[in-house]
């Protein structure tokens, strides 16, 4: 048993300030002002700093993250050689090398403040090598990081001989979500049959489903209205999420109009990855270049969950990223332009309780009775978050310190100006500091 854990003088991210956390036995007991240190408590003074849930990444792909230039580098940048590029990777993986690179993965993911992450793991293999590395994977990092896993059909699920097979066969050793690839299948119909199998899989096994769905330039592509049917018929109701969703960005406005409110009433969630959209779609395009994210504020609007994924790190289709879901939130906000200080909080909210909603996080959020897992930022808000890809001060995992960042501070030689600068509002540049 750990001994207590007291937060004081933090600001939430709803703007309320002063505020103090005490942490019992894995749990919030207590959030409130002026709090009392129970006999042996670790107190921590949070100096006015950002308490927040953590971060939760909603699509991520742990099998191939960190493979970058392996065996070669995606020359055109396209979704289509990413995807054939990891094909001729996958003879050459082993189950060590895959659980070696996660793991390495998770290391930074935590450090970054992510708690919660769900990954695709690609199922179209016989020997199910990436399956066995990251349940393995799972089971380790589960005291600090929740790893949930989805059956992926990378090569598509009636394109791939024994995809199918292979998928249950992945759902049998403990794999959680049913996933899918319309858009890769040889036909429109087939896209469909798959969306039907699958949807029904998961509705026997009890599962929820998360299909990579539509992620193509091509206005046709409407696998989304199919899966939301389904959804609908098999009463998956909030079981059900449609990830990356980029091919709405150039369907008519028209038909948008009634989509919309389909997904909303089948209770089907949505995942926009924008690093990974921004940089694969529209290169078939001359200009004007379309931006291939999905429409987030009009999903939201219409009262659909959005969450933001960051998809991949350092693989075969995106050579950047470093587990920072704050740069995820960033790129979301510019590409959606989502600048109005509703749109910001909306952005901080798709990296953090929107994803849990998706996963279904159990005991996530800052309340009293909920685990004990938060984050204190190096910012006084949400958005100053976002804008400054706040330092994570602190890492909180059931009540306990779990990692520690030095805030980001510059040390100036100017004559006439201040010593440091933190490039926060309020010119604070104190770390948390143990008290008394
Ligand atoms: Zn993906």
């Amino acid at each position: 048993m750990t001994a207590p854990l007291l937060i004081r003088h933090a600001t939430l991210p709803d703007g309320r300030t002063g505020i103090d956390l005490l942490a019992i036995d894995g749990r919030i007991a207590a959030l409130a002002p002026s709090l009392h240190a129970p006999p042996g408590a670790e107190v921590i003074d949070a100096s006015g700093w950002l308490l927040s849930p953590p971060f939760v990444d909603a699509h991520f792909h742990l099998d191939a993250a960190l493979s970058h230039g392996l065996p070669r580098i995606n020359d055109s940048g396209t979704l289509l050689e990413g995807i054939a590029l990891w094909g001729e990777l996958k003879p050459l993986l082993t189950e060590e090398a895959i659980a070696e690179r996660a793991l390495q993965y998770c290391d930074w993911a935590v450090a970054r403040g992510l708690q919660a992450i769900r990954s695709h793991v690609d199922v179209c293999d016989p020997r199910l090598l990436a399956v066995r590395a990251l349940l393995e994977v799972k089971r380790r990092v589960a005291p600090w990081l929740d790893l949930q896993l989805v059956a992926f059909p990378q090569d598509g699920l009636l394109r791939s001989p024994g995809a199918l097979a292979q998928l249950e066969q992945a759902l049998d050793l403990g794999v959680e979500v049913v996933g899918g690839i319309p858009h890769f299948e040889r036909t429109m119909a087939d896209g469909a049959e798959s969306v039907r199998i699958l949807c029904e899989l998961a509705a026997a096994r009890g599962l929820r489903v998360d299909m990579h769905c539509d992620e193509s330039d091509d206005p046709l592509s409407r696998h989304i209205e199919t899966l939301a049917f389904h959804a609908q018929r098999l009463r998956l109701h909030g079981r059900v999420t449609g990830s990356h969703l980029t091919s709405m960005h150039s369907m008519d406005n028209y038909y948008v109009s009634k989509l919309l409110p389909l997904i909303a009433e089948a209770g089907v969630h949505a995942v926009a990855n924008p690093l990974i959209n921004i940089t694969l779609q529209g290169r078939h395009d001359h200009y004007p270049r379309r931006r291939g994210m999905t429409r987030v504020p009009e999903l939201m609007a219409a009262g659909v969950n959005v969450a933001f994924g960051h998809d991949c790190v350092m693989d075969p289709w995106y050579a950047l990223g470093s587990a920072d879901m704050l740069e995820v939130a960033a790129m979301g906000l510019h590409v959606a332009q989502m600048t109005s200080v509703a749109g910001q909080r909306q952005c901080f909210d798709a990296v953090t309780v929107n994803g849990a909603r998706i996963l279904g996080l159990q005991g996530y959020g800052l309340e009293p009775g909920c685990r004990a897992d938060f984050l204190l930022l190096q910012a006084g808000s949400p958005a100053e978050a976002i804008r400054l890809r706040a330092q994570r001060l602190l890492v909180v995992r059931g009540g306990t310190v779990v990692s520690r960042m030095a805030p980001a501070v510059a040390e100036l030689a100017l004559p006439g100006r201040p010593p440091r600068v933190d490039f926060t509002r309020q010119a604070s540049s104190a770390a948390p500091q143990a008290a008394g």
